[in-house]
């Protein structure tokens, strides 16, 4: 068989569910409540993948293909085929990464894509659905906070871009999840750690 390396990880979908989205979860995020209504799909990658000179270990995008009708046809029935349907996000994790870090990098990390699985705002603010399905408007939301340190650390936090003032205010308070609570809340997430 070739050795591909992209694989479905139904198990970690599952798994984020549970722990930061289901109403019981225990590392519940309230900030990704719209996403109990969106379909998850997360795929593993063995390819390490780098940006503008960093290793990306994770990826978050809208499951929209663009192209033509074949090429269209080829795409959903190979995501179809993973997922059973076609996701409203596809999450993407290192599998090599996700094999050497620690449980709260790997929590960080899923939380950090989850992050920006967004729901679309109105011009007033207020969170977006579709009139017909009732079900939230999907898309890729920003990071919070956009800035070089170097203007942090030459003007003040005053000046910076965005939320920089709340990063600093959060970075500043003990962290709400601790590592304990971590260790615990990832044991079943092990199981999917495996390389494709
Ligand atoms: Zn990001």
């Amino acid at each position: 068989m070739t050795a591909f390396p992209v694989e479905p990880a139904h198990d970690v979908a599952d798994w984020m569910r549970a722990a930061f989205i289901d109403e019981e979860a225990p590392l519940l995020n309230e900030e990704h409540i719209h996403l109990r209504d969106a379909r998850l799909g997360v795929l593993w990658c063995s390819l390490p993948n780098e940006r503008q000179g960093n290793s990306v270990v994770g990826l978050c995008e809208e499951a929209t293909f663009i192209g033509n009708r074949w090429a269209k046809a080829r795409w959903e029935q190979q995501i179809g085929g993973w997922f059973g349907e076609i996701p409203d996000f596809l999450l993407t994790f290192d599998a090599g990464y996700a094999d050497q870090c620690s449980d709260a990098a790997f929590c960080a990390l899923v939380e950090h894509e989850l992050l920006h699985a967004g729901q679309k705002k109105d011009k007033w603010g207020a969170p977006r659905f579709n009139s017909q399905t009732g079900r939230p408007v999907f898309g890729i939301r920003g990071h919070d906070v956009e800035e070089f340190v170097s203007v942090v650390a030459r003007y003040g936090v005053g000046n910076a871009a965005g939320r920089t003032r709340a990063l600093v205010e959060a970075a500043n308070r003990p962290p709400i999840i601790c590592e304990a609570d971590i260790a615990g809340a990832c044991g079943t997430c092990g199981r999917g750690l495996t390389k494709p």
